[in-house]
């Protein structure tokens, strides 16, 4: 089972994608995450990355799409993925139906998480991540159990650079732009479903888990 997330930041694709990963034994691929690795150890690819992300600006589609083709070689792929931050415009589309010809495979679902601005902007204000797993936490919706404390790995928890107000409104209009184009290209080949998003991200996740259920190529 090969799932897509599309929708905004904030739409909840990290928490709803790593619950997914966990319940199918998938690999979780998330490009914001392999980014933000790659700038935390000093990379290239995270030193050239880094001032587009903290602008809210996408990082140049040359630099992720390979990023993630070196990531697609890697052979816990092979069994399926949940994919979260790509693609974020056609160029992206097209170039991921393109690597996944080349390995004789396609997407078997794609799903957009559909969020309110006043949705978004509160959820990543207040959005906690973890630096030693990446775990997402909120300071009102999802508090940790000990402040600034990874409930998972007791890692600590920081706000992400790009999580400030002026960023994130960047970031949404980045997004505005793209998403339309990008609907269009996998509503034409009858793969999209939408999901309102602004509800409870356990119904979200119970939502997702019955269409990949019903898409799932073996049924
Ligand atoms: P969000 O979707 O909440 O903005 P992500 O963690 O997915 O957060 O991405 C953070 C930043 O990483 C983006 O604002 C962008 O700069 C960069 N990024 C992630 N994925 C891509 C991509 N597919 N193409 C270009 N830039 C990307």
């Amino acid at each position: 089972m090969r799932i897509v997330l599309l929708g905004p930041p904030g739409a909840g694709k990290g928490t709803q994608a790593k619950e997914l990963a966990k319940r199918m034994n998938f690999p979780h691929i998330s490009t914001g995450e392999i980014l933000r690795q790659n700038v935390s150890k000093g990379s290239c690819l995270g030193k050239e990355a880094n001032a587009f992300m903290l602008s809210g600006a996408l990082v140049p589609d040359a630099l992720v799409t390979k990023m993630l083709k070196e990531r697609f070689s890697q052979a816990d792929v092979k069994k399926g993925f949940i994919l979260d931050g790509y693609p974020r415009n056609i160029n992206q589309a097209e170039a991921l139906d393109e690597m996944l010809k080349q390995a004789d495979m396609g997407i078997d679902l794609v799903v957009y998480l559909d969020t309110s601005d006043a949705v978004i902007i509160q959820r990543l204000t207040g959005r906690l991540v973890c630096k030693a797993c990446g775990g997402n936490f909120h300071s009102s919706n999802m508090p940790p159990k000990a402040k600034g404390i990874c409930d998972n790995c007791g890692g600590s928890l920081y706000q992400r650079e790009d999580d400030k107000e002026e960023t994130i409104k960047k970031r949404i209009q980045v997004y505005k732009n793209e998403v339309a184009t990008l609907i269009e290209y996998y509503r034409k080949c009858n793969k999209l479903h939408n999901l309102s998003a602004d509800l409870d991200a356990g119904f979200v996740l119970e939502e997702i888990i019955q269409l990949a259920i019903n898409d799932s190529p073996e049924v």
